[in-house]
């Protein structure tokens, strides 16, 4: 008899992995507390339910990296893609879904399976024994959170995600923003010039915090408290409590001298940090917001240096259960401290529906391989899949680790294109057809080692 796989959580990530393990031939029992215990968003006892948007967002596989993601996942026969493919709405170039459908074929397409089961209760602990993936979501349960808490420790969980926005790199204009960190300090160059910054004029300020005032904002849904403010306050919170806080706050000039023109003393400055290892992706310090995404795009482009910025994604503040996964897991999505266990979707610090059944699908498959004697290779880091998986385990800077959608900026750069705007076709054609390559090369890797 066969080992079961355990899954907690039937949402986006653990019916995809539940789907995939099944698939390959475990049997798998999923753990899931809806209906008995209920979340504030949720509102069906479904599996896959989608709690607010009904967007897949782009399905467009050459141009953009959830496409992509659209893509690989369909490649890996995917359940949550091919509910998705079969109750799609018109939405132009995006995917969007008919949300009930889409859910009720998850729970009967996986309820059919002869071997996957669904156990409708609570898990509140984290077991010793047996294979378990834990994909709780953004609003694991308080039980579990605290369970979770009590192995990983208080800093490594955290319950809101405060998110800055994300520019990338190529899209910052040099000849305005220079590298320095403030009174230049740090052991290395690389830690003394850590920093990017954007100088602002007394008159650039002022038009900055009005546009910032004025921005529409988005409300906290119903259930979320905001019991977030400690220590990452809304940008828009700040200017409302006076035009001078961010001045004294993220956006404090001093310490730092503008490199192009050293006698011009800014009145503010916006300073960005380097948000991975490749280098590729940039956050703008303290600026997590609550403005409606059209307004960030508008105001942060108001910043010298950023007039041209294309974001990696924007700032956002939520109810967000996530870990600091990069120091908590391994390559294999496995806690380093409690190897029997996995972590798949939204609490691994991925975000998004796509996102979330991405990594369900990925811990899916390792699961089953592990329990069935298998080792599968390292997932291609050129794929979308492993582009994605190799940031939250390890590729982010875990000081600072924030949720994350997947992009392009994660993705290793491909030698000989043109950077900037003007080259950004090409580039996003090869990232995508090298992605392709490389996760068909993994999945046909995968059926002949099963054969
Ligand atoms: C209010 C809100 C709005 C959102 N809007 C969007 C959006 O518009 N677009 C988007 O892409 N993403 C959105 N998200 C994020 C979205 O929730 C995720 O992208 C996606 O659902 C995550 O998939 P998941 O499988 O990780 O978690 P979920 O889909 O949330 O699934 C987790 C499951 O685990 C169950 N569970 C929790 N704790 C336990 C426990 N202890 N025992 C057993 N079962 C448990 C839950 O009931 C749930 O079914 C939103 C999130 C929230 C909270």
């Amino acid at each position: 008899m066969k080992q079961q796989l355990h899954i907690v959580g039937g949402g986006m990530a653990g019916s995809e992995a539940a789907w995939q393990a099944a698939r390959m031939g475990v049997p798998v029992v999923i753990h899931e507390m809806r209906p008995k215990v209920e979340t504030f968003a949720h509102k069906t006892g479904n599996l896959a339910e989608m709690v607010c948007s009904n967007s897949f967002r782009s399905d467009d596989d050459e141009q953009n990296a959830v496409g992509l993601l659209h893509w690989e996942m369909r490649a890996a026969g995917g359940l949550i893609m091919a509910s998705a493919d079969a109750h799609r709405l018109p939405a132009g170039g995006a995917l969007a879904v008919d949300r009930d459908p889409f859910a009720e074929t998850v729970t009967e397409r996986l309820t059919a399976l002869p071997n996957v089961a669904v156990s409708h209760e609570e898990i509140t602990d984290l077991p010793d024994e047996g294979h378990w993936i834990f994909a709780t979501g953004p609003l694991t349960s308080p039980a579990l959170g605290d369970a979770i808490r009590a192995e990983t420790g208080t800093q490594a969980l955290a319950f809101f995600d405060a998110i800055a926005p994300i520019v990338y790199a190529d899209s910052i204009d040099m000849d305005q923003a220079w590298r320095q960190s403030r009174y230049d300090k740090g052991e290395t160059e690389e830690e003394r010039t850590a920093y990017l910054n954007c100088p602002m004029s007394r008159d650039q300020y002022d038009a900055f915090i009005d546009a910032i005032l004025a921005a529409d904002k988005t409300e906290f849904h119903d259930g979320e408290t905001a019991t977030y403010f400690d220590g990452c306050l809304p940008i828009e919170v700040m200017a409302e409590r006076g035009r001078e806080t961010l001045r004294h706050g993220p956006m404090k000039p001093v310490g730092l001298t503008n490199a192009h023109r050293p006698d011009d003393k800014p009145h503010a400055v916006v300073q960005l940090r380097r948000d991975n290892a490749l280098g590729t992706l940039y956050n703008i310090v303290g600026f997590q917001t609550k403005m409606k995404y059209g307004a960030q795009t508008d105001v942060f482009r108001m910043i010298s240096g950023l007039e041209n910025a294309r974001f990696a994604r924007l700032g956002g503040i939520h109810r967000n259960t996530f870990l600091n996964a990069p120091t908590l897991l391994d390559d294999q999505m496995r806690l380093k401290s409690k190897p029997n266990i996995r972590f798949a979707g939204q609490v691994t610090g991925v975000e998004g529906y796509v996102e979330s059944a991405a990594m369900g699908l990925l811990a899916g498959r390792l699961a089953a391989a592990e329990i069935l004697g298998h080792a599968l290779p390292p997932v291609p880091q050129d794929s979308a899949m492993g582009a994605l998986v190799h940031h939250i385990t390890g590729g982010a800077e875990a000081r600072t680790f924030q949720p994350m959608n997947v992009n392009f900026g994660l993705f290793r750069p491909v030698d000989g294109l043109r950077g900037g705007r003007r080259g950004r076709k090409d580039r996003y054609k090869a990232y995508t057809d090298r992605a392709k390559a490389a996760w068909s090369a993994w999945l046909a890797q995968i059926e002949l080692d099963a054969a």
